[in-house]
């Protein structure tokens, strides 16, 4: 196992009473309604709720890029004021910058004052596994390996909790497979706490060690579902088959 300084330890999360609402022309939208919810340093939380149900806007304010109406958002304690390299957010779509290459592209992630740490910048290249690619550029790359750089870009700072809104989403089901794998390995040998949606039921239960389902906006906590059992998982293990059609029967019946 790793040893981290603490600069590098896990994060805990600590969310109370957070309520969340957008102004429309048509009046306000409550989008998140009471949640409260602690993540212990090093879990990986999966979050899973209807469409348009308000789980990218808690991905949001946990990141710092949002303020709550109402309640509070603490990061080890600390409430969370803003955006903070301790905390990064990837989302589905990778966002590489087709005039930098793959390097290029994962140095961005750097902070500025380190832009120039080539040793991190090639531990991060192989941390993926994309030492062949280091001079490709974005349009040589497939799905799979454009959304490695991105978690090679997000991981180069060593982010204490990483954020995730349906990373594998828009990937093809057989790279979707290779790159769910990936994730539980960098999760387990990097020491991040993930906070990670995903409409994938399956999904959630091979990486998570804990799921939570949201109700439809505005979302309220419905469910929260501890996974015991070792890990890495099985796609085929008996007992994740029945806690998927539990957890597909409580969506069922929080939508009606
Ligand atoms: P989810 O990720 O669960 O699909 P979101 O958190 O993206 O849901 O959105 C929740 C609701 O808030 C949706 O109805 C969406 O249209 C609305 N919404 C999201 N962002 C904004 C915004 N910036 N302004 C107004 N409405 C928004
Ligand atoms: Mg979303």
């Amino acid at each position: 196992m790793v040893n981290f300084s603490v600069s590098e330890a896990p994060l805990g999360l600590t969310l109370s009473h957070v309520h969340h609402s957008y102004d429309l022309p048509s009046g306000s939208r409550l989008v998140l309604e009471d949640v409260s919810l602690d993540v212990a340093p090093g879990e990986f939380v999966a979050l899973i709720g209807p469409s348009g149900c308000g789980k990218s806007t808690l991905l949001r304010l946990v990141a710092g890029l949002e303020a709550p109406d109402a309640g509070t958002l603490l990061a080890d304690g600390v409430p969370i004021a803003g955006p903070d390299p301790s905390r990064i957010i990837m989302f589905q779509d990778p966002t590489l910058y087709p005039w930098r290459t793959v390097r290029g592209n994962i140095a961005l992630g750097l902070n500025i004052r380190k832009e120039k740490d080539a040793e991190a910048i090639d531990a991060a290249i192989r941390l993926v596994g994309l030492e062949e690619f280091a001079a490709a550029w974005p349009h040589q790359l497939s799905g799979g390996m454009a959304q490695r750089v991105a978690l090679a870009r997000a991981l180069i700072n060593h982010p204490r909790l990483l954020i995730l809104d349906e990373p594998l989403g828009k990937l093809d089901s057989l790279t979707r497979l290779a790159m769910q794998t990936e994730l539980y390995r960098l999760w387990s040998s990097q020491g991040f706490t993930a906070l990670m949606v995903t409409h994938d039921v399956e999904e959630a239960l091979l990486l998570a060690t804990r799921v939570i389902i949201f109700s439809p906006r505005p979302a309220q906590i419905i469910a929260d579902i501890r996974i015991d059992g070792a890990q890495p998982r099985h796609r085929d293990d008996p007992s994740l088959q029945k806690l998927r059609a539990d957890i597909l029967l409580q969506l069922e019946a929080a939508m009606v």
